[in-house]
């Protein structure tokens, strides 16, 4: 990138610098990056801006021959890349997250363009997504497999890791970088090669990020980038490509069931990161401020847009009101505006459609007889939407069973443990859940019987490099993160071998 942050410093209007520099990095992402090039399209789609809905950017509009070029491209490069060291795909990791993290003013800027996000949390995005780099340049290394003597005792058993070939990741635009390096780090630390699709909301940011890659290095043909606005066409024609091996997508469950349909068709492998309505269960023993604090993080982080953000409050009758002025008082201060002003704590959510959704789900706990415990102030604009804390909601609020994704916290009281956990299991999703008590022995009794992938113990963030993050039931399928994320991208053969 050829500007940097520093030209906007000691301006009058911070803000209003750090969005016009934002601009002037957008302009210069026009071009898909196909087959290790950057080329043109013979269309491009609008990307705009969620605190102001203007046009901030046009960029390539990939058809489904570009797509297929790009797999061309993937499984062109699928051989040599395989037959690459695992410390060749290491070093190349290694530079593209220095790189990140060297970029990550620019980088931010642009998830905040796109998004809407507050720098703040842009900028802990990407280092977030270049630790997703870090960690899998640092399992490249360690992909293992296993020896043991067959029970007959006439052979070994051996079996190798190997890669599973040319790959295909979508990514939504709630966390726009780290979807994206979540997916293609193991990737390319397993050996595979990938094209990947970012969501037509957000393609700014991965655009940037495949420089970066491009810059340290990467192969041609070992990363392609498709933006595009026809992502059901040009990702099936792709999904019935027999080149193709693997798809991993994260998104909306809906979604995700059409391209399991679609994968069964070729029995491709998949890993499904898909919807969550995580239950955070606070009882009568937790400390107040502990819950509050961490319901604010569970709730709030990216304005309530994440998968594993808290759907539900159920809160024990013994502290439900005291927790609900409490986080009505918090909520109701937040600062709404633009993520570019830095004394903003929310900004805008990502479109329309999410604040009609939000409003929506709201009016109808509302009608259903839930109670306003309190509002934030919102600035006028139609994407920001003003964070709203309702309790006593009804189990028959549609709040309950959809994911509202903005920042909306729907509490419900219970009276028993047994209660909570039949309510927080209650639904098709099983993402993640959060459970805040004093007692170690609830703790235990509460986690090991959420039907989740995830639990958080007294804490609203469970994200972690180091982690498998990933859901049960209709959240999805396979893990990301942590040593279970490369395996997403191995097979493992198995050889027999005489016995020593
Ligand atoms: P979405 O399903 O609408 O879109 C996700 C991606 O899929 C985008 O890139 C989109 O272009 C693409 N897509 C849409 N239709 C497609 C089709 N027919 N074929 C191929 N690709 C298609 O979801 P979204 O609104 O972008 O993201 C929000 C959802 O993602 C929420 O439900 C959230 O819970 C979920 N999410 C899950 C995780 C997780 O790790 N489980 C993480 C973040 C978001």
């Amino acid at each position: 990138m050829t500007q940097t942050i520093d030209q906007v410093q000691g301006t009058t209007d911070p803000a209003a610098a750090r969005r016009d520099h934002a601009l002037t990095l957008a302009a210069e992402l026009r071009s898909g990056y196909l087959a290790g090039s950057w080329r043109e399209a013979a269309s491009t789609f609008d990307v705009t801006d969620p605190a102001t809905g203007a046009v901030v950017a046009s960029v390539a509009d990939c058809d489904v021959a570009d797509g297929l070029a790009a797999l061309s491209a993937a499984d062109a490069a699928a051989e040599e890349w395989r037959a690459s060291t695992p410390a060749e795909r290491a070093a190349l990791l290694h530079r593209v997250d220095t790189a990140m993290r060297a970029d990550q003013e620019n980088l931010a800027h642009l998830i905040t363009l796109e998004t809407g996000k507050t720098l703040t949390e842009a900028r802990g995005e990407v280092i977030y997504a270049a630790d997703y780099v870090r960690w899998y340049a640092e399992e490249a290394v360690r992909v293992h497999g296993r020896s043991s003597t067959a029970p007959t005792g006439d052979f070994q058993i051996v079996t190798v890791a190997e890669p599973v070939g040319p790959c295909l990741l979508i990514t939504p635009w709630n966390v726009p970088l780290a979807m994206v390096t979540r997916k293609l780090a193991p990737a390319i630390a397993a050996g595979c090669t990938a094209v990947v699709k970012p969501a037509e909301l957000t393609p700014l940011v991965t655009l940037a990020f495949a420089r970066i890659v491009e810059d340290a290095g990467a192969p041609q043909g070992v990363v392609s980038v498709i933006t595009t606005t026809r992502a059901d066409e040009v990702c099936a024609a792709l999904l019935a490509d027999e080149r193709l091996r693997k798809v991993s997508f994260t998104g909306s469950t809906a979604v995700g069931r059409l391209l399991l349909e679609r994968s069964g068709q070729r029995v491709l492998r998949t890993s499904m990161e898909l919807g969550g309505n995580a239950p955070f269960v606070v009882f009568d023993d937790a400390d107040l401020d502990l819950a509050v604090e961490q319901a604010m993080i569970a709730k709030m982080r990216m304005g309530g847009q994440s998968c594993v953000g808290a759907n539900r409050f159920l809160v024990q009758e013994g502290i439900a009101d005291a927790f609900a002025a409490r986080l009505g008082e918090r909520m109701a201060a937040t600062r709404v505006g633009s993520g570019f002003d830095e004394d903003v704590d929310l900004g805008p959510l990502i479109d329309e459609r999410a604040v009609a959704k939000a409003q929506r789900l709201t009016d109808d706990a509302l009608e259903r007889g839930a109670r306003e415990v309190a509002r934030a102030e919102a600035p006028e604009g139609s994407c920001y939407l003003a964070p709203v804390v309702l309790d006593q909601v009804p189990a028959d609020a549609a709040i309950i069973s959809e994911e509202v994704f903005a920042p909306v916290a729907a509490i419900s009281t219970f009276s028993t443990e047994a209660e909570a956990l039949a309510r927080a299991n209650d639904t098709e999703h099983g993402l993640a859940g959060f459970v805040i008590t004093a007692s170690l022995d609830r703790a235990r009794r509460m986690a090991g019987r959420m039907r989740s992938g995830m639990v958080g113990i007294n804490r609203g963030l469970v994200s972690s490099v180091a982690a498998p993050f990933g859901g049960t039931k209709q959240s999805g399928l396979g893990r990301e993160g942590g040593p279970e994320g490369i395996a997403e991208y191995l097979d493992m053969k198995y050889v027999a071998v005489p016995a020593f």
